[in-house]
């Protein structure tokens, strides 16, 4: 019997292979009708026998090409029509824009066959692509995603690409940014030197040189990973004082020969989205010291472009690629800005003529228990769109917090959570942010309605959130979106008891959070605990000198300490600051807990990257080590953690000869059996039994691991994050979600109950 279904598939499904993927299965069936793109994504009709048109929806749900992400088929029975063959139609126009674009991907294997196969007419050519891989976020420049709104349309395909990107049957049907070395970018040296610049550039850094390279969103500078003096000359060039640099190698092998990798993680280096995977260092490593000092971890990413391949392969040892720029500033990626705020830093470009339309950092990730961890959600994942639990009501803009910032728009049931921006503390920043926001409501259709910020008045995305004009506003207390983020990472409404650990965030009191205890759904939270307040003496002095927070905790002084004797004067002078309350506000942040500890045991007074003084201490925590520092609970609605008996019992450990990696060890036991201690008080008052952990402090390992099996010890189902950060690159998903959740409850009030 003779039937035709028409078929709607939407989710990432143009751009990737998805029309001949279809009239290949098609016409392999003996199908009649056709497949084509519209603004919604793929549509389909198709006729035949039933049983071989069932056979035809099967196989698109379960076969779909690489890149495709399906996120929903809808199937409906038409009239037959009789068509004679099975036909790819063009392109539809109009209807509200739903295509989505697919990130950046890394390089496919038939592709890499290609490259190194010496009869291919693109062998060794960097720029090789096909449907499967390739660039997409970072050349769109509009919709709909057609070579003429990528940075591809100044190159005109010769007549041999046009062939392919016209064969249906081709790998290279229809993708956009096909191209090749007739017609196609090339490669350059700056400045000009003979021969061919993969190679040149090869014997640069083997000279020790530092070279800025152009890559698929961005600048990143490269030098030899193992060469002391390369890796210092880059350091201080770049003004980058300790901050680990990420190492290229050029596969698994070589990877093997710098970290211990499993299973897990290198399922995650050689993944299409090619992340930095954060490894635990190997001791016996070639790797300069310089490259990721006072870390027992190191970065590492697989090659993800060609002309990676080629570098990786020409150099053929582990090069250090870090992003182009000095000190915080954004990634580097327009060439005549790159080459004047690199000049300094490289010692020659390898760039190439097309323009980079998206900045776009590396993504980092790690794993913890066996799970991914994102630490950095960037290239290879954005725009990818995160599914919701319940559909916005009206179109969201999450403006995101300060550091590590992301913004996110929501309609619908998806949440586009934008590439990593960086630290919003300067113009160039805040205009990528501000651009961001303007490119992704264009690409994906989206007026915002609803716009959502945190309640610090002093970050920059608050400032631009206030002052648009025709909106809702919605203030999001910065712990609360931490939460909400981790919910909404898991597709949990709640209610849960949510941790949220980190450096600092603006609290409903006025006061500075960041060791919190909350009870929280999305739409609402309640305080229900936090670590005890201690002064900030010297206000933000007091973040960038962790020294400061020993005071602060110590309170008396502990003259006896090593810590008061290397600051003398100033010792006396901050604890007398901080006695006074003279500009010394008052926080509960666990990250300033951290500091204090880090300080008294001499691992770090000054910090030159955020986080640094806790990751450091992290780092030299004794793995063996079975010891945990107890702290108080007292006062109850909120209950108050003593974060103060940790310090003093570190002190006091100190004091009576124990080593450093003995007593970091017990801190950080502490500090997660004090978690644990807070969560049982909050199930006591509540009877919840989920807790959701967020905020920076969780990308900790050590203190995450013991904090998770502690609380499944005492019974707790525990979420953790997997699909953003639970850093502040998370916050703008949580905003989002606590937006759409208040709109939900506002429209619910007013629906009439039709019972009565
Ligand atoms: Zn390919
Ligand atoms: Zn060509
Ligand atoms: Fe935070």
């Amino acid at each position: 019997m003779t039937t035709r279904v028409r078929l709607r598939v939407e989710g990432i499904v143009q751009g990737v292979g998805f029309r001949p993927f279809v009239h290949g299965l098609a016409t392999g069936l003996g199908l009649t009708g056709f497949v084509g793109n519209d603004a919604q994504g793929v549509f389909v009709e198709a006729e035949g026998p039933a049983a071989d048109v069932e056979k035809l929806v099967r196989a698109i749900k379960s076969d779909a090409p690489p890149l495709a992400v399906i996120e929903g088929i809808s199937a409906e029975r038409v009239e037959p029509a009789g068509d004679r063959t099975f036909v790819i139609v063009t392109s539809q126009a109009g209807g509200e824009r739903q295509a989505l674009i697919s990130p950046d991907t890394a390089t496919c294997e038939d592709c890499l066959r290609e490259l190194f196969d010496p009869a291919d007419r693109r062998y060794r050519y960097p720029f090789t692509n096909c449907t499967n891989c390739g660039p997409r976020f970072t050349i769109v420049t509009d919709v709909p995603y057609d070579r003429p709104f990528t940075t591809m349309s100044g190159f005109p395909m010769c007549d041999d690409c046009a062939a392919e990107y016209h064969d249906p049957t081709d790998r290279r049907f229809h993708a956009q940014p096909t191209c090749c070395p007739v017609c196609g970018p090339s490669l350059s040296l700056v400045p000009p030197a003979q021969g061919d610049p993969i190679l040149v550039t090869a014997e640069l850094l083997a000279a020790g040189k530092v070279v800025a390279v152009k890559g698929l969103g961005g600048y990143h500078l490269a030098a030899d990973a193992t060469n002391d003096p390369a890796v210092s000359a880059l350091r201080s060039r770049k003004h980058r004082e300790d901050k680990p640099f990420a190492v290229m190698v050029r596969d698994l092998v070589a990877g093997r020969e710098i970290a211990s990798i499993s299973e897990e993680e290198s399922v995650l280096l050689t993944c299409p989205r090619r992340p930095i995977v954060l490894l635990e260092r190997r001791e016996d490593s070639p790797l300069a010291v310089g490259v990721a000092p006072g870390n027992r971890e190191i970065g590492l990413m697989l090659p993800y472009t060609p002309m990676h391949h080629l570098l990786a392969g020409a150099f053929d040892s582990p090069f250090v690629l870090t992003s182009g720029n000095v000190s915080d500033e954004p990634i580097a990626y327009h060439d005549l800005d790159a080459r004047e705020r690199l000049a300094r830093i490289a010692d020659a470009f390898l760039v190439h003529d097309r323009p980079i339309h998206m900045r776009t950092d590396d993504s980092v990730v790690r794993v913890v228990r066996g799970v991914e961890l994102p630490l950095r959600r960037s290239r290879g994942f954005a725009p990818q769109p995160l599914r919701l639990a319940a559909p916005v009501p009206r179109p969201v803009l999450a403006c995101g917090a300060e550091l590590k910032h992301t913004f996110c728009l929501a309609k619908g049931s998806r949440a586009f959570v934008s590439h990593h921006i960086g630290d919003l503390e300067n113009f160039e920043t805040y205009r990528s942010f501000t651009e961001g926001v303007e490119h992704f409501c264009r690409l994906f259709d989206v007026r915002p309605e609803v716009v959502a910020h945190d309640l610090h008045p002093e970050y920059l995305s608050t400032k631009y959130a206030l002052e648009l004009a025709d909106v809702e506003l919605v203030g999001v207390q910065h712990h609360h979106a931490h939460i909400a983020s981790c919910m909404a990472d898991n597709g949990t409404a709640g209610p849960v008891i949510g941790v949220a650990f980190d450096g600092l965030g603006l609290g409903t009191d006025g006061t500075i959070w960041g060791g919190e205890f909350l009870v929280a759904e999305l739409d609402r939270f309640d305080r229900v605990g936090h670590l005890a307040t201690v002064p900030m003496p010297g206000g933000v002095k007091a973040i960038k000198e962790p020294w400061r927070m020993a005071a602060a905790y110590l309170g008396d002084g502990s003259p006896d300490l090593d810590v008061a004797r290397r600051h003398g004067r100033d010792w006396e002078r901050v604890l007398a600051v901080a006695r006074a309350g003279v500009n010394s506000p008052l926080t509960s942040s666990a990250g300033r807990l951290f500091d204090a500890v880090a300080a008294i045991l001499g691992v770090r007074d000054r910090i030159n990257y955020e986080g640094q003084a806790a990751i450091e201490l992290e780092q030299r925590a004794d793995p063996a080590e079975r010891g945990a520092y107890d702290a108080g609970i007292e006062g109850d609605a909120p209950f108050q953690v003593r974060g103060h008996d940790l310090v003093l019992a570190a002190a006091g450990d100190l004091r009576a000869g124990a080593g450093i990696a003995a007593i970091a060890a017990r801190f950080h036991h502490g500090v997660a059996r004090a978690i644990v201690s807070g969560c049982v008080a909050a199930r006591d008052r509540t009877g919840l039994g989920t807790v959701a952990l967020s905020g920076g402090v969780f990308q900790n390992v050590l203190l995450l691991t013991r904090t998770v099996t502690g609380l499944e010890a005492q019974g707790f189902a525990v979420l953790l994050h997997s699909r953003v950060p639970a850093n502040d690159g998370g916050i703008s998903l949580g905003q989002a979600a606590v937006a759409a959740a208040l709109m939900a409850r506002v429209r619910h009030a007013c629906v009439p109950n039709p019972g009565h």
